[in-house]
């Protein structure tokens, strides 16, 4: 297994206020708790980047930020959009590109997908991209080849080692609805994913908690987490990496 990582992905949740509460909640438990050699990283909206970022950078132990979005072009008349750049601005080191409920809610495609990773790339941000199959593929026996397509295609503009990139298989189904594969099936998703593209790290997420993050980090090509509901309180993040680290 390459280093552990785990992520929290607030998705539309906390104002700033309460992420601020979050952090130093988070920062107070952390400095009890061993948990070293592991990379935490979190997604807060992009309204609370730069509060957290100010308050993170003063830690002795490192967290990294993540947007869980940016738009592929530099700049220019695109009316709401955040470019790799004014990520890195306030912070950023990583983003989370491709995520299910993009694709779903604001159609994004495998193309947009690809443009945005190598926006990512270029600025020096480690993309993490999400991949995962909808329920119905996974009942017609095609996850395996929709995973492939989608880090394939994820990484067609970048040439070369990945080793500093991050990939979420994340299946569709298992997203917020308690459901989750078991972990060989979760082994035998990550193990292709390793084989199709080289080096990055294969992270998993949908409805990981405190009960089943030991089982998942056991299986040798599973290289850490991200977390959704579960992340947005620090204690049970907390708990959740500290579990899935023994
Ligand atoms: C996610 O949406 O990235 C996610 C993993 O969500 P949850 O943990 O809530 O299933």
């Amino acid at each position: 297994m390459a280093r552990p990582c785990f992520v929290a992905n607030w998705k539309m949740n906390k104002t700033v206020e309460e992420s601020i509460s979050y952090i130093r909640l988070f920062q107070e438990q952390c400095t009890t708790l061993s948990i070293q050699n592991c990379d935490l990283i979190l997604a807060p909206p992009y309204t609370a980047l730069f509060s957290i970022w100010k308050i993170i950078s003063g830690f002795s132990r490192p967290i990294g930020l993540a947007a869980q979005n940016l738009y592929y072009e530099a700049d220019g008349p695109y009316t709401g959009e955040i470019s790799a750049r004014m990520l890195c601005e306030i912070g950023c080191q990583y983003v989370i590109i491709g995520h299910s409920e993009r694709r779903i809610h604001f159609g994004e495609t495998d193309f947009s997908v690809a443009a945005k990773v190598h926006a990512a790339i270029s600025a020096g941000l480690t993309p993490i991209l999400c991949v995962g199959e909808s329920a119905k593929e996974r009942e017609d026996g095609k996850t395996i080849e929709v995973v492939q397509r989608q880090v394939k295609e994820g990484f067609c503009k970048i040439e070369g080692d990945l080793s500093h990139c991050i990939v979420a298989y994340e299946p569709i189904w298992a997203i917020g609805t308690g459901k989750t594969p078991t972990p060989s099936e979760l082994e035998q998703v990550h193990q292709k994913i390793a084989q199709s593209v080289r080096g990055p790290r294969v992270i998993y997420g949908g409805s990981v908690n405190e009960g089943n993050v030991a089982a998942f980090m056991k299986e040798p090509h599973v290289d850490g987490m991200l977390v959704g509901g579960a992340s947005l309180s620090a204690e049970t993040f907390l708990n959740i990496i500290q579990v899935g680290i023994q």
